[in-house]
Formats: structure tokens, sequence, C-alpha cells
């Protein structure tokens, strides 16, 4: 028996990890399921070290056979699709008397797994890269001055695997080239040297690679790509290889409307479990490199929102430009808000956008203050933003009822202080906060880099901030 796609849609519909359903879980929310995997009995786990802050690092195993295989997730903190991913594995090897028992004795007959989930405990607390110590551990490699990089190099040198899987996640900005597709997944065997040369070490990763875009094609065609192969010394991917474990980089991207990345990490246990039955099997060994080589490299064109052909006037002069918007997540607390802001005004014809819009004979108009203060958040109904923006105002002002850095829904800019100024022009990195007028009407509202279509009705799902 071969996995095919069915297979994979049961197994991840069976054992995708529940509690794991939003992208910034932290060290503290995998402790009971590591516990749970414990019970099981099915893998074995061992607390390898800890963090800076004293946080556990564990490896899990499974299996028992000759061809060795290591696996580690999250060495950057907000990178945290594949631990999911990872998660949901756990509960498949876990699992019995559901059609992939086969499957399981023989991947724990010819291979042992080990793996090292969120290896970046503290960065995972803050959801940023870096590590307590502000080191970004994929540079840490050669000099191993954080505690997580030596301990991933201890167990490197400890195990000797055969091959080596190294989970991220890339941001969502990448595309396929010449297409608006964002690039769902993105592989690579890491170059050990220079001149990228290929001994069989890397060969045989670029060879399951190949193995892994099969699969990945039946689940999301032609949004699969290749990860810069510039070598990178003091990298992790890099070393392994030089080290002489065939090494995978699978970097998690991005699926259109798929924010938490669950789509995204279905791929990543599909590639995965579908990895360990061609290195059990050794059928990677037929797949020719050609292959590999044609996967495509990941392209970088992507915004958010892409507005085409906007027309600005200044200075009494006109002008017709394309204008790309960025939705930048920043950190709060546990959840997070949108900073949006404009990433470049000009010819942006190569780009494309999640929201991508011809405005074409429409016109940029600035975003007023609304002067007049509000009582509470509830005063602001969607009639009184809709006849907000038709005025063209896209911010008001909340009495101090409310607490600064608070979260909020609602389509229109709240400020907590009368005083705060804002700048009203079309800048570089400047707020995305403006209107869109055909002849007198305003079509579109502007705001936080959200685009608001006004003849539809409005939605209230924004990640903004009082601030
Ligand atoms: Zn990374």
């Amino acid at each position: 028996m071969k996995l095919i796609k069915d297979d994979l849609i049961k197994a991840f519909s069976l054992y995708e990890e529940k509690a794991l359903m939003h992208r910034r879980f932290k060290h503290a929310d995998i402790l009971p399921l590591l516990e749970n995997v414990r019970s099981s009995g099915r893998l074995s786990i061992t607390e390898i070290g800890k963090s800076t802050e004293n946080r556990s690092i564990c490896r899990l195993q499974y299996g028992q056979g000759p061809i060795k295989i290591l696996l580690w997730s999250q060495m950057h903190g907000d990178e945290p699709t594949a631990t999911m991913a990872l998660f949901d594995l756990f509960n498949f090897f876990a699992g019995e008397d559901d059609g992939f028992d086969a499957y399981r004795n023989e991947i724990a007959s010819k291979l042992t797994l080990y793996f090292i989930p969120m290896l970046n405990p503290d960065g995972a607390e803050r959801f940023q890269r870096r590590t307590a110590m502000d080191v970004d551990m994929n540079r840490d490699a050669r000099a191993t001055a954080t505690v997580e990089g030596a301990l991933l190099k201890e167990q490197a040198i400890l195990l000797k695997p055969d091959f080596a899987f190294n989970l991220h996640n890339q941001n969502n900005y990448y595309n396929i080239p010449g297409t608006a597709i964002p690039v769902t997944i993105s592989l690579l065997a890491p170059a050990y040297d220079y001149a990228r040369s290929i001994n069989k070490t890397r060969a045989d990763a670029m060879r399951v690679i190949v193995g892994i875009d099969k699969i990945l094609q039946e689940f999301v065609p032609n949004a699969v790509a290749k990860y810069d192969d510039e070598h990178t010394p003091r990298g992790f991917g890099d070393n392994f290889q030089k080290w002489g474990a065939s090494t995978i980089l699978i970097e998690s991207g991005a699926y259109v409307g798929d924010t938490e990345k669950m789509m995204v990490r279905k791929c990543n246990f599909v590639a995965l479990l579908k990895a360990f039955e061609e290195i059990a099997r050794q059928s990677f060994v037929s797949y020719s490199l050609a292959d590999y080589e044609a996967i495509p490299f990941n392209d970088e064109k992507l915004h958010d929102v892409l507005l085409r052909n906007l027309t600005i006037e200044q200075n009494g002069k006109q002008i017709v430009v394309d204008v790309a918007i960025r939705q930048n997540e920043k950190t709060l607390g546990s959840n997070y808000y949108v900073e949006g802001r404009i990433e470049d005004i000009g010819d942006l014809q190569d780009f494309y956008g999640y929201q991508d819009i011809d405005v074409s004979g429409m016109e940029f108009v600035p975003a007023k203050i609304f002067t007049k203060s509000f009582a509470s958040l509830s005063d602001l109904d969607d009639n009184t933003i809709s006849s907000l923006f038709e005025e063209g105002y896209a911010t008001v002002v909340i009495e101090k009822t409310v607490q600064d850095k608070c979260l909020h829904g609602l389509p229109i800019r709240i400020l907590s202080d009368q005083s705060t100024e804002l700048h009203q022009q079309l800048l570089l990195d400047g707020l995305a906060d403006f209107f869109i007028r055909k002849e007198e009407k305003i079509i579109y509202a502007v705001i936080n880099g959200y685009v608001i279509d006004l003849k539809k009705e409005l939605q209230k799902h924004y990640k903004n901030l009082i601030f």
C-alpha cells in the first residue's frame, strides 16, 4: 500500500490537533499535549535541555529503524505552522486500528524519527523570530552562542541523522513567478558550499523534495516553490547538509483566506508523512534532479492590497500611479493588531495584491479627522460610520473612557487623544488611510490598510488598535 491523496486527507482529519487552532500558541499550550503523547506510550519523550528562560525543550522518538531522521520546528519563535503539524503527526503515530497500522509498522521498523517541536520557546512566548537573547538561532550554527542552538548541534552530533528537516515559515508575500498565486510551501535542499555543489547527501535531499512536491501538487496545485539557495555558512540547514545529513528545508507560506495557516499546516503533515514513506522505501532514489531544478524559485511580488491606476493630485498636478499596501501584524500580548502602511507608489504592473483593484478614473481623497468626540465605541454603529465616510472622515476620537492600546474590529481609525496628528497625504511608509472617489462620490474607504467597498455592507473583523 502506498499513501494516496485520500489517505492523507483522512489521516489529517482524524488526527489534527484541535487544541492548536491559531498561530500564537505558547510553550504552556504544548505542555499538556506532550503529556497526552507521553501517555499514549507510542512515542518516547526526552527533555534535551532548557531554553534561556528555563522552558523545557523536548525530543520525541518514534520507531527503532536503521535510518535516522531528525526534525525540528520553530527555531524562529514566530514561525509556528510546522509545530502544529508535528502535533498532528504525534497524534497520528499514537493512533491505531484506522487503516494506517501497516504504514506505522513499516515506518517504525525502517526509520527512527526524532522530533524537536518548538526549539525556541522563549521566542514563541513573545511571538518573535529571535531567542530571548535576541540572537537569530538560524545564524548560530557555527558559533552556537545560544543555548538552544547549542542543543540542536549537540543532537546532530549525538544522533548523526541520515536526514534532517528544518521547519520554518516564510512571509506571505512570496508568489509563484509571473502569477498572483501565493507560495503555500517552499522547499530547499540547502547548499553546503558557495558553489552550490551537489554531492550524494544533497542529491538525496533534492530527490525527497521531488517526492514531496508531487504530493503537494495534488493539494495546492502550482503553489509550491523553491527557497533561495544561496549558501549561508551560519545557517543550520547548510551545516546539517555539510555534516552529512540529507537536509530539507520546508517553509510554510500562505494560502488565500488562511490567516491562521490551517491549510498550510495540513500541507506540512502531508509532506512529512509522504517523505517518511519515500525514505522508508527508498523510492525517492528514482526521482530525477531535473525535476528538482524544475520547481520554480520563490518570487516576492505580492502585497496585501494593490490599487492600480489611482489618480493623485498634489500642488495642482495630477499623476496616475499604482499603490501597494501592507497590513503589518504587530503583537499585542497573545493577540495582534494590524498596522496598514503604504509599501510602494509608482509603476507596479509586475506586482500583485491579495486584494487587487483597478481604480482607473478614480481619485485619491485625503482622510480627515472628525473633531467632535464620541463617548463610547457603541456610538459608532454602521450608519454613523457610513455617514462619516461619505463626508471624508476616516478617524474619530473616543473620550477617555476606553483603555489605550485596546483592540477593536470596527472599520474606522479610533484615537483616544484629540491632539494626535496624522499625515493626510499619500506617503511612502505612511498610514494607509484615505478615500477613493469617482466623480463626486466616494467609492472606497482605505482605513489602516483595509479597503472597504462602500457599496457593500460594513464588515467588523478588523484587527485595529485604539491608540
Ligand atoms: Zn525561519
